[in-house]
């Protein structure tokens, strides 16, 4: 999971929250494990994590690609969000086309830099290892913007520090599609995890995930591709 990604995985103490580690919860109860250790997944570190074995499964805002797809398996989609901008509340930067030549920051090995890289070129991209290091230089002037998908930022710009000060653009212009990530050609267990996804939404549990989670930070979710369909595993 991320540790830094309020609403979706965030480590306070030895607490964790969010809707990546409601939907982790669930699927490891449904396969039976109740000793669950939560270990830290950067967006550049996550193929690495599963192909040498130090995790067993990546529930962190992880996009399904063919790239990605070439190193691991995945189950899911178990939500699908937007690639989205955070600024500073007076800013006019109003969606991915004001980008040209601005201070941008992202995250390596994300993709969101790659999309925004593709779009815009002219675009000045910093990279940090995770996106809460972006947040400094965005309330004080030195980025102008941070993109990452749209469930990300709104966790932030509700956090009681930001509030006024930043806001969300509200443009999305990707399509991000969480898969559970998994090692390679593990069809067994992706079936496995597909199964405890079906549940949860049939259940009611993923509604009461969302709502906990995105609900605090006014996030509204896309019903017209939510709960998604999952993917045959392969
Ligand atoms: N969902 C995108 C990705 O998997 C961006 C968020 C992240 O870096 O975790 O790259």
């Amino acid at each position: 999971i991320k540790f830094d990604q309020p609403g979706l995985g965030l480590k306070e103490g030895n607490s964790y929250s969010g809707f990546d580690v409601d939907v982790a919860n669930y699927v490891a109860k449904e396969l039976g494990k109740t000793d669950v250790q939560f270990v830290q997944a950067p967006s550049k570190q996550r193929e690495d994590l599963i192909a040498t074995g130090q995790v067993d499964l990546i529930f962190a805002t992880y996009s399904i690609t063919d790239e990605r797809k070439e190193k691991v398996s995945f189950a899911g989609p178990y939500f699908i969000a937007g690639q989205d901008l955070l600024v500073a509340s007076d800013s006019d930067i109003g969606g991915v086309d004001d980008l040209d030549g601005k201070r941008l920051c992202s995250v390596s090995g994300s993709t969101s830099a790659k999309n925004v890289q593709e779009e815009v070129p002219g675009v000045q991209l910093r990279e940090f290892d995770t996106y809460s290091e972006c947040l400094d230089g965005l309330v004080n002037g030195q980025l102008d913007a941070l993109t990452t998908d749209n469930t990300i930022l709104a966790g932030y710009a509700a956090q009681d520090q930001y509030k006024g000060k930043l806001k969300v653009v509200g443009a999305p212009f990707s399509e991000e599609r969480y898969g559970v990530g998994l090692k390679k050609g593990d069809t067994e267990l992706c079936e496995q995890v597909n199964e405890a996804l079906t549940k949860m939404v049939d259940d009611g549990e993923w509604d009461k995930a969302v709502e906990k989670n995105f609900g605090p930070a006014g996030f509204e979710v896309d019903s017209e591709t939510n709960p998604p369909k999952l993917d045959a595993c392969s």
